[in-house]
Order: structure tokens, then sequence, then C-alpha cells
């Protein structure tokens, strides 16, 4: 690592200055219509003294909105004397996606979640994996980064943290997701880790915890309540803010194996049977998709490989062969 290149990413906050500081992580990007210019990533550090610090960040992928909703209004209302340490706020992390409304860059089409270590001499997107690596996950004692299911997918809201070898912060992960009290609770199983910024801040040792709020490329009402009262709780929890964590009833759910994701194998339309939240019987069809290039074939259905409830759905109406359509979660009790 000792000989990668410095980021070419520029912070215009001081992340050692007490206060508020509302800035941006410069990222230069010379093309047509800007020839010396840059993506300019918004940030905001408030700082109280030392103390631990903590970095909450949303817009990993583009079309997600509670995490950015909750963090651009955290960023605004959050009171320095209220802190004790650091907190950095990044609402949207892939920048260029958020503002395209879309999982990936439209710069680079890198999905910064898979982007991983990341590089300094990389594309846009590598380069900004590359700075949270090298620059902002060092700082910080525990990491909060805000997902929902953006255009495709839909889930019940939970906070998840996952199974990890470190016993120790695996409970602490637990008792992080506890605190943020979303009305479900993940011991989260990755289809697909590698270059994940979970698995990023994991190796490196951090608390990490995650969430899945809502989706369909939109947030209710209600997700939103869930991200703003669950990263304030997480701040206390971590008694960077203070105050008592304001607990509220949550249930755990557990991803035990790959049984749990569903995938198409056909193109078409897809007739959800099953409701998100909703018990589900191993066996039981969850979806079928009907073939839409003819009429009188009969629809594939979608079998559950396992029992618990249904936490996850594709959302759009039509499906493609590979797309995932559903995600059943077992219930611990
Ligand atoms: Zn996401």
């Amino acid at each position: 690592m000792s000989s990668l290149r410095p980021s070419p990413i520029t912070p215009t906050v001081d992340f050692d200055r007490d206060g508020v500081q509302h800035g941006f992580l410069r990222l230069p990007y010379s093309r047509d219509d800007s020839a010396w210019g840059s993506v300019m990533i918004p940030i905001c550090v408030i700082r109280n003294g030392s103390g631990p610090s903590a970095l909450l960040t949303g817009g990993n992928h583009g079309d997600e909105y509670e995490g950015p909703l909750a963090l651009y209004d955290l960023a605004r209302t959050l009171d320095p004397k209220q802190v004790s340490g650091t907190v950095i706020i990044v609402p949207a992390m892939n920048y260029p996606a958020f503002r395209a409304g879309t999982r990936t860059s439209p710069i680079d089409k890198g999905n910064l979640n898979r982007s991983f270590p990341g590089r300094p001499d990389g594309t846009v997107t590598e380069k900004i994996a590359d700075y949270f690596q090298r620059e902002l996950l060092p700082r910080a004692d525990i990491a909060l980064d805000f997902h929902s299911g953006g255009k495709t997918l839909d889930f019940v809201p939970f906070c998840a943290a996952h199974i990890r070898p470190d016993k120790e912060l695996e409970a602490k992960g637990f008792a992080a997701v506890e605190a943020f009290s979303a009305p479900w609770s993940m011991k989260m199983l990755e289809i697909d880790a590698v270059g994940m910024f979970d698995t990023a801040a994991e190796e490196m040792g951090k608390l990490f915890i995650t969430t899945e709020l809502g989706g369909g490329g939109t947030s209710r009402a209600e997700t939103v309540r869930i991200a703003r009262r669950g990263v304030l709780n997480v701040l206390r929890h971590a008694g960077i803010v203070a105050g008592a964590v304001e607990m509220q009833p949550t249930r755990w759910l557990d991803m035990p194996s790959g049984d749990c994701f569903s995938f198409a194998e056909d193109d078409g339309m897809i007739e959800t049977m099953i409701d998100l939240g909703e018990p589900v019987e191993q066996g039981q069809v969850l979806a079928r998709i009907h073939s839409i290039g003819r009429t009188g074939a009969a629809p594939q259905e979608i079998r559950a490989r396992m029992s618990g409830l249904l936490a996850a759905r594709h959302f759009p109406g039509l499906v493609k062969a590979g797309d995932c359509t559903a995600v059943v979660a077992m219930l611990v009790d």
C-alpha cells in the first residue's frame, strides 16, 4: 500500500478543527465541458474535542434516498455542543451517481460498493473508493453506511451487521444495530462481498453497520423517520452524542445461507405472490414470471428454498434472467 501515490482528492475541510465545517472532497475530473474541472463531493465535519469518531455515509449507490435524507438533515442540525469527538458526514459518496439518480456512476459505470480498495490512479469511482479506504476509514471508530434497495429492489426496513471472525467486534456490531432500532435487525450475509465498502471497513478492524431501509428508487415517510432516529441513536450509543438511545422494538433476522436468494431464469413480467414481511414456507411460490413474448405459456414459478419471511423483492414489474427476485430471511427468536 505504501507504494501507492497520494490520493488526487483534496478536502476543503480540516478534520482536526473544532466546530462545524461544510465543504467538499474535490476530485479533479477533466472533461469536455470543464477542462480543469472537478467532482465536488459534499462533506460535513462536526468536531468537539478528542473522542471517538463516526463516519456516516449515504449515496454509496446513487438511487437510494433514506441515508442522504437523514444525513443532509443531520449535517444541518447537529450542534457541536452536543458532540464529544468527531462526526464525518458524506451524504452522497458516489456523488456523480447520486446526481444522475443511478446506482452506478454515469462517468465510468463504476459501482462504488464493488470498487474497494480503489486506486488513486484509476477511474473516478476508484479514486473515490481509494480516498475512503486510505483517508476516511482509518479516522473512524464506527462507520454507518446507509443503503436501500434502489430502483430494482425493495426491502423490509432493517439495520444490519455481518457475521465476523472476531466475535468481540461482531457483538459490538450487533449492539450498534440494536441501538439503531429499525423495526428489523439483520445478521447479514453478502452475496458478493469482494470490493464492498463493508469488507474494506471490516478488514481494517472497524466497527461497521449498514442498512437496507426500503427501495424502489424513492423513500417513504416511515423509512426516513427510521433513518433519522437510527443515526442519532448510533451516535448516542457510541458516546459521541449525549443522551439516551431512543430504543424501539426490533425483531432479529438471519440470512444463514445462499438459500435466502432467488433469481429469475427467464425474462418476463413478475407477479409477486406474497408481500414484504409476510411469512414464507419452504417450497412456497414467492413469485411467478410470465412470458410476455407470446400467450399460452405457463409462468415460471420462483419457490422459496427455506422458510422465514420475505425480506426483499424485485421492484420493477419486468424482470430479466439473472435478476434477484426475492430474499427470504429467517426469524431469530
Ligand atoms: Zn445500496
